[in-house]
């Protein structure tokens, strides 16, 4: 038992069942860093969406985008409002919560050549230990061996409602059942994708969280925090 090392905590699972609000949780109370591998997906959607490299029937200019991945930089950093999410130098992080990238999201992130990328850049953040990433691939591809890996699960009506409110709070104009097909069509392609698809590792700890309360949920993840520093 080693209670000084620090550990790598995985967190994945379906889109809006609050993976992020768990992980963010978890790396203040312990002192860890968060990464929220998603944001980084979402930004090479929006450099995506900007440069026209997604048309509006949702074609893809794949040449384009492998051509252009390696002068899309992505970073974060920290502000009093929490972590942002840095595009080759600008702020983008209220943008790429928007709807519009949401939207087109998946069919980036299905890109093997995207996903190679994205995961050495996470894995490089990684490296030392202490840190909390959130994601659908952490515990299957990133980081494999991580010391503790959790798969977060909740109906997609719960999922929806929250997504909805948070969007609605945000000034956005959207419908709940926009919403719930977003939900749903990006967890197909994120489950039915060839390259590093959505699935609980078999080692993964399995929380459903439709009916759980903020508290219930941080203190069984706590729980499970401590149990994985002293195995
Ligand atoms: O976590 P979030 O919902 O912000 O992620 C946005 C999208 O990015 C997901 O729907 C998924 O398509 C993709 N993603 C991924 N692998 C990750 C993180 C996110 O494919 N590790």
């Amino acid at each position: 038992m080693n209670t000084d090392s620090k550990i790598i905590v995985a967190i994945d699972g379906y889109s809006s069942t609050g993976k992020s609000t768990m992980a963010k949780w978890l790396a203040s109370e312990v002192g860890y860093r968060y990464i929220d591998s998603g944001a980084m997906y979402r930004a090479v959607t929006l450099y995506a969406l900007r440069g026209g490299i997604i048309g509006k029937d949702k074609a893809l200019d794949m040449i384009r985008l492998v051509k252009e991945l390696p002068s899309i930089n992505i970073d974060f950093r920290r502000d009093d409002s929490g972590q942002l999410t840095i595009l080759n130098g600008e702020n983008v992080e209220r943008e790429i919560r928007m709807m519009e990238v949401s939207s087109h999201v998946s069919i980036i992130a299905a890109v093997p050549e995207v996903r190679h990328r994205l995961v050495a850049m996470q894995r490089a953040l990684g490296d030392e230990g202490g840190i909390v990433m959130d994601g659908r691939d952490i515990g299957t591809t990133v980081f494999p061996a991580a010391s503790l890996k959790i798969f977060v699960t909740s109906s997609p009506e719960v999922r929806a409602d929250r997504r909805y409110k948070e969007l609605i709070e945000k000034g956005e104009k959207v419908t709940y059942e926009d919403v719930l097909a977003n939900v749903i069509e990006r967890d197909r392609i994120d489950e039915t994708r060839k390259e590093s698809p959505l699935r609980k590792a078999d080692d993964a700890l399995l929380i459903d969280n439709s009916f759980m309360t903020r508290d219930e949920q941080n203190s069984w993840l706590l729980t499970r925090f401590n149990e994985a520093l002293q195995s």
